[in-house]
């Protein structure tokens, strides 16, 4: 029966990771994410938490292990702690990891009541320590917020992986005390290229760096030890060998890893897209609106199983539009 099928796709890549977006809209606004005045989607069009929860539940039941929530921030959808609290009792049932990707502005709220749900680990990204260029980056002011919601999820017992997109002439020569500073407060630490999705305020292209060059950098300060790929997804890791800590570098432009790829991403408005970097997508929402929604949604991930391409095809060039119409704050990170 195709609804309990595993889920597997033409090139034969078994899909076990769903990263699911509950909400496109932020509480910040990162310069390289979204405009100042982002076009948020009309509340209508999102899934409801209920319909999130029976999406989630249909995806677990295909053999998917891994959840990840992100937005937008998922920590401004409103009882957003109603899906995480329900998708934690399908840990242990299907379920192995659900976790989230968060900019921690509303961490130190809820970093207790995540753990409380079986949550272990999350994502926080953050691309500066320094005040005046946080403020910068995000066009908001809230370092002290976003310290304290990782203070606050460290002592809830959370592991905490740090997320820093890699700005040339912005946070550049940050990047080492950024990585000492995770490291000494036992996270790793991942750096993330600038990929050309949506369009944004400025020329992305003005601050593109490439992580090739961003590690030739770093081996002057630290002595960085390959380790073996442990996630199967994008990161590369590094251990840093001054600060014992784990280096991991996300680089879709520079280095193909689709090879291996084992996830699938749903917008908040459930649209499956089977590739970051590609348009193929399927329409989930209206499988779950349906007379029939678990039948029909389990025929719709069939359907993407048949569309997830081999490869993506981003590109960032100057004077070029962005690769992708839509921004990494719909698709989610
Ligand atoms: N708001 C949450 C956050 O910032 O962690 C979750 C969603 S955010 C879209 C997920 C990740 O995508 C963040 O680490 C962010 O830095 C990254 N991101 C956003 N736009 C990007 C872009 N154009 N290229 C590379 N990374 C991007
Ligand atoms: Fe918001 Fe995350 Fe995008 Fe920054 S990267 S604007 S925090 S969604």
């Amino acid at each position: 029966m195709t609804q309990h099928a595993p889920l597997i796709d033409r090139f034969d890549r078994r899909v076990t990771y769903l990263r699911l977006s509950v909400t496109d809209r932020c509480d910040l606004r990162c310069t390289y994410c979204m405009p100042e005045r982002m076009q948020f989607l009309p509340k209508a069009d999102v899934l409801s938490l209920e319909e999130l929860e029976v999406l989630a539940k249909g995806f677990i039941a295909r053999g998917i292990s891994k959840i990840r929530l992100t937005g937008g921030e998922p920590l401004v959808r409103r009882d957003v702690m109603q899906l995480v609290r329900a998708l934690g009792r399908e840990l242990g049932n299907g379920l192995d990891e659900l976790t989230l990707t968060t900019n921690a502005m509303q961490l130190a709220t809820y970093a207790e009541y995540l753990a409380a749900a079986g949550v272990e680990r999350i994502n926080v990204s953050l691309d500066t320590r320094d005040p005046a260029l946080f403020a910068q980056l995000t066009r908001r002011d809230g370092l002290e917020r976003v310290l304290h919601g990782i203070a606050a999820a460290r002592a809830a017992g959370l592991r905490v992986k740090i997320n820093t997109v890699a700005l040339k002439d912005q946070n550049e020569g940050e990047i080492p005390a950024l990585i000492r500073w995770a490291h000494e407060h036992g996270h790793d630490l991942t750096l993330i290229e600038v990929m050309p999705l949506g369009e944004v305020e400025g020329e992305r292209v003005d601050h593109f760096l490439s992580l090739t060059a961003v590690r030739a950098a770093l081996e002057k300060h630290f002595t960085l030890t390959d380790l073996p790929d442990s996630t199967g997804g994008p990161s590369r890791y590094v251990r840093v060998e001054e600060t014992g800590g784990r280096l991991g570098f996300i680089s879709p432009l520079t280095n193909n890893f689709c090879a291996g790829c084992n996830r699938v991403r749903v917008t908040a408005t459930g649209q499956l897209y089977a590739c970051l970097g590609g348009a193929e997508q399927v329409d989930l929402r209206e499988a779950l609106r349906s007379d029939a929604p678990e039948a029909r949604l389990a025929e719709a991930l069939d359907t993407a199983m048949q569309i997830k391409p081999e490869r993506h095809h981003f590109r960032i060039a100057e004077g070029e539009g962005p690769a992708l119409a839509r921004h990494m704050s719909v698709t989610g990170g």
